[in-house]
């Protein structure tokens, strides 16, 4: 079991596209399973290789209510192949922007292929929570961050107030 460290906005890393994954091995494997101590242990519902450093397509999520038991899913090339003309509104954070959550409009309804942890192809449609958050995840793999579906005005904000933040640290490292 291993807790990674989260890539933090303005790391280019999340704005870089994903490699898709050739073959799902053990390494891979190890990778979900780092994946979901650091996504249980910040703790999210959701989190894509990048997040932790790692330039590939999986992602981890689990959308399970805390008086249930955990439903952990390992999505490896997850891909959207159909999604409702219907949409909802969710109230979205991410791990790599801590603190801050906004309302974010997406279908409400999805259809997705990917591979599971042993490899096999498996098609899931999902809605409400588990919908938004795998699009949330997917958009990751793109190098799509949640606050790229929100106002100008507010994505500026945010990026100005982490990117500041950044430099700060930078600066305290370098004093020290
Ligand atoms: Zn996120």
């Amino acid at each position: 079991m291993t807790i990674r460290p989260l890539v933090i906005l303005p790391d280019p890393l999340l704005r870089k596209p994903c490699d898709p994954v050739a073959v799902v091995d053990d390494e891979v494997r190890a990778l979900a399973d780092d994946m979901l101590d650091t996504m249980y242990d910040a703790p999210g519902i959701g989190l894509a290789a990048c997040q932790i450093g790692v330039m590939r397509r999986v992602v981890v999520l689990d959308v399970a209510r805390e008086e249930d038991e955990p439903a952990p899913m390992v999505l490896v090339n997850p891909q959207i192949v159909w999604s409702s003309e219907e949409t909802s509104v969710y109230q979205e954070g991410c791990l790599s922007i801590p603190d801050f959550f906004e309302d974010v409009e997406r279908p409400a309804a999805v259809r997705v292929t990917f591979l599971d942890r042993n490899g096999e192809p498996r098609e899931i449609e999902a809605d409400g929570l588990l919908s938004t958050c795998i699009q949330h995840e997917i958009d990751h793999l793109n190098g799509v961050l949640f606050i790229d579906h929100i106002s100008k005005l507010k994505r500026d904000r945010v990026t100005r107030k982490f990117a500041k933040a950044a430099k700060e640290a930078q600066r305290q490292s370098d004093d020290a």
